[in-house]
């Protein structure tokens, strides 16, 4: 599936975001963050992530913010 992505800035906010997560990974299931990003602008932009638990939820979040 393709989708017209116009601001190229969304692309590079996802290189950006999964290069944050790369290194996060749940000390109790050993589980990887899933993580979705969707949108066309950086205005527009949505993450969606699914994680094995809580702490993993928690680990990543903090990962994406800083
Ligand atoms: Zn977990």
């Amino acid at each position: 599936m393709l989708t017209a992505t116009c601001d190229p800035g969304v692309e590079e906010f996802k290189t950006r975001t999964f290069d944050k997560l790369k290194t996060v990974r749940c000390p109790v299931h050993h589980q990887i963050p899933r993580l979705r990003i969707e949108g066309a602008t950086l205005r527009e932009v949505r993450i969606t992530m699914s994680a094995c638990c809580n702490r993993l939820a928690e680990l990543a979040n903090k990962a994406i913010a800083s």
